[in-house]
């Protein structure tokens, strides 16, 4: 199996995550070898649950829709957690098998890449920086086509300790506003079932009248 991401697939995640950058591939790539390690197809449905390191703030909106393309793993399908702990790591866990790599990017690779021009004018804020023609498209070709040893360590867990999350389909409608609500938000008071919302007016009307 090759390690490389078609360009066909490279266009079409980059349309879905809306631009050309080095976070989006640097997803692509970890999810890609996550795949491979583990031997297992893109998630149709909730097979896979990938646990991604890296926060909001430190490249998590590129990184992370690079792995939720690749891995089929995604926010909509809750079988994608985003753990910070500011590292350049995932791990994608196999359910059934109870098997898991986490894939992480070598410190040698990350001091390079984080002072490529076009990386490194972003977290020095740089802001009148402007790549050269192609200077982009040719460090995603770098992280796309980099042996694989060169860029990652691999980690193996037999007995991934993972528990999916239990579905919850009760409902309810609330007394108040008439809108249904899944069991486990609604809240009783004085006899009736209430959505958050109309539970929290009721309890603060009432707060409000014990005021003198
Ligand atoms: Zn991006
Ligand atoms: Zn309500």
């Amino acid at each position: 199996m090759s390690t490389v991401i078609s360009n066909d697939n490279l266009k079409a995640a980059q349309a879905f995550h809306g631009n050309v950058c080095l976070g989006l591939p640097l997803g692509l790539r970890a999810g890609q070898e996550a795949l491979q390690a583990l031997n297992v197809p893109r998630a149709k449905d909730k097979e896979l649950v990938t646990i991604v390191e890296l926060a909001p703030e430190q490249f998590s909106h590129c990184f992370v829709d690079g792995i939720q393309w690749i891995t089929g793993c995604t926010t909509g399908k809750n079988n994608l957690q985003v753990q910070p702990m500011g590292k350049f790591a995932a791990t994608v866990v196999d359910v059934s098998r109870h098997i898991a790599v986490r894939v992480s990017y070598r410190t040698d690779f990350l001091k390079e890449f984080l002072n490529w021009p076009p990386v490194a004018a972003k977290w020095t804020h740089q802001k009148d920086f402007h790549p050269q023609p192609g200077e982009v498209n040719d460090d995603i070709q770098a992280v796309l086509t980099r042996p694989v040893a060169e860029l990652f360590t691999l980690q193996f867990f037999e007995n991934y300790p993972y528990l999916s999350p239990v579905m919850d389909w009760s409902h309810e409608v609330c007394s108040d506003c008439g809108e249904l609500v899944i069991g486990s938000y609604t809240h009783s008071l004085a006899g009736a079932v209430l959505c958050p919302a109309c539970w929290s007016h009721r309890v603060y009307a009432q707060v409000e009248e014990g005021k003198d």
